[in-house]
């Protein structure tokens, strides 16, 4: 099925910019646009429904609550989770992957446990076990990766061997496209004795995940890059580890009961939701669910693969160019590249002038582009809207590139 007509459905993508050049957005592994549904959600919750959540027993209290707990149970159906207490409302995936290291770290690891973290983490999933190293001494090691970008199993075998206590690795790659085989690592971290932790920011927006069939024990994922709102994420967490973890942060609706002596925590999720949440945020992030189950998470996923193959082939045929990763049947619609003798940074500035928004740097992987011996990439990634006529325009985009700098 070809998707062309979802571009209507967001209006940002009618927007013209530098005076008439319509936005082709090419920055969706960034952050994803919003379609209309999304934003009326959020609109018609201020507009007729505002009040704080769990507290009042006036009519739009109450349905405030209904409405965002609604959104939990929607999202948490989306991912493959049955209760829908193992859904914690974050602000974001890297929020999600620090309450993990803060909580179940703090209280289950000791000095010099292995933490097994791969090479091709975004930053927020190494600096959080940084932290934790300095605070606890832990041992953090890489798992390595291959040549084309994708985790290298044998490695990961040798690694586990020395017994890890937690093993964390991206489900996608934000800036190898690379789609992880997540439910084998899963596996072979808890045949070690591990916990397993996923990143799933750039998985949950593209591909169809089943959380409860990959069997993994905390899982992260951000609103904003799945045509939802920013200043929501998740943690998936499984029940059995979600009860015995400690707060992660105190104050108003994480309690159960305060005194003059101390507190007791309230009961999972809302021991981890302190203060008052995101509530218009969580309804636009149940909206956005809504929306992408109605496309269809595989028929998006196939619509990407579809037009990322395509780039991927248009791509390969500029000559001085070099796409970073794996082949685009490993990869979802994320496509970083370098072009010899030009900075990315003046690749993304030039492309900018024509309406083409890409994005240039270290994409917040510094450690994975020190290990592929480049200092920045320009990245093009992928969504549902976009279609190859985005894609003839990036050439045609990169052929000016090519001759103002030659
Ligand atoms: N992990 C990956 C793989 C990502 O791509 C991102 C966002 N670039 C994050 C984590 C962090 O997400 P957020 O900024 O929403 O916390």
């Amino acid at each position: 099925m070809y998707l062309a007509s979802l571009k209507n459905d967001f209006p940002i993508l009618t927007r013209s910019i530098h005076q008439d050049k319509k936005i082709i957005y090419l920055d969706s592994a960034a952050t994803s646009q919003k379609p209309s549904l999304v934003i009326e959600a959020m609109n018609n919750y201020y507009r007729y429904t505002n009040a704080n959540v769990h507290r009042g027993i006036h009519t739009l209290a109450e349905e405030a609550t209904a409405a965002y707990e609604n959104a939990r149970k929607k999202i948490a159906r989306f991912v493959g989770v049955n209760n829908p207490k193992e859904i914690i409302f974050t602000r974001n995936t890297s929020e999600s992957l620090n309450l993990i290291a803060k909580s179940w770290g703090r209280k289950n690891l000791k000095k010099d446990d292995l933490v097994l973290i791969s090479e091709m983490e975004h930053h927020s999933n190494i600096v959080p076990w940084y932290m934790l190293r300095d605070e606890i001494g832990i041992e953090i090691k890489f798992i390595p990766i291959t040549s084309d970008g994708q985790i290298d199993v044998n490695s990961l075998k040798s690694l586990l061997a020395l017994h890890p206590k937690l093993v964390s690795f991206t489900h996608v790659s934000n800036v190898l496209g690379t789609i992880n085989p997540a439910k084998t690592i899963v596996q072979l971290a808890h045949n070690a004795g591990a916990i397993a932790v996923i990143d799933g920011a750039q998985s949950v927006p593209h591909i169809p995940v089943n959380i409860i069939d990959m069997n993994a024990d905390f899982y992260a994922f951000s609103a904003h890059k799945m045509c939802g709102p920013t200043g929501i994420g998740v943690l998936y967490g499984r029940k059995e580890l979600l009860e015995t973890m400690p707060p992660f942060l105190g104050g108003g609706d994480m309690i159960k009961k305060v005194t003059f002596e101390g507190y007791k925590a309230n009961s999972v999720p809302y021991k981890f939701e302190a203060g008052t949440p995101a509530i218009a945020e969580a309804i636009g992030f149940g909206a956005a669910v809504d929306y992408l189950s109605s496309v269809g998470m595989q028929q998006i996923h196939d619509q990407v693969a579809k037009t990322t193959a395509y780039a991927f082939k248009r791509l390969s045929e500029i000559k001085s160019l070099k796409i970073i990763g794996p082949g685009a049947e490993f990869r979802s619609g994320v496509l970083a590249f370098t072009m010899e003798g030009i900075h990315p940074h003046d690749i993304a500035q030039l492309l900018d002038s024509d309406g083409i928004a890409v994005r240039a740097g270290h994409h917040c992987a510094m450690p994975l582009h020190e290990k592929l011996g480049l200092p920045a990439t320009t990245r093009a990634s992928l969504y549902l809207y976009n279609n190859e006529s985005d894609i003839d325009a990036l050439i045609h985009g990169l052929g000016k590139v090519k001759k103002v700098f030659n």
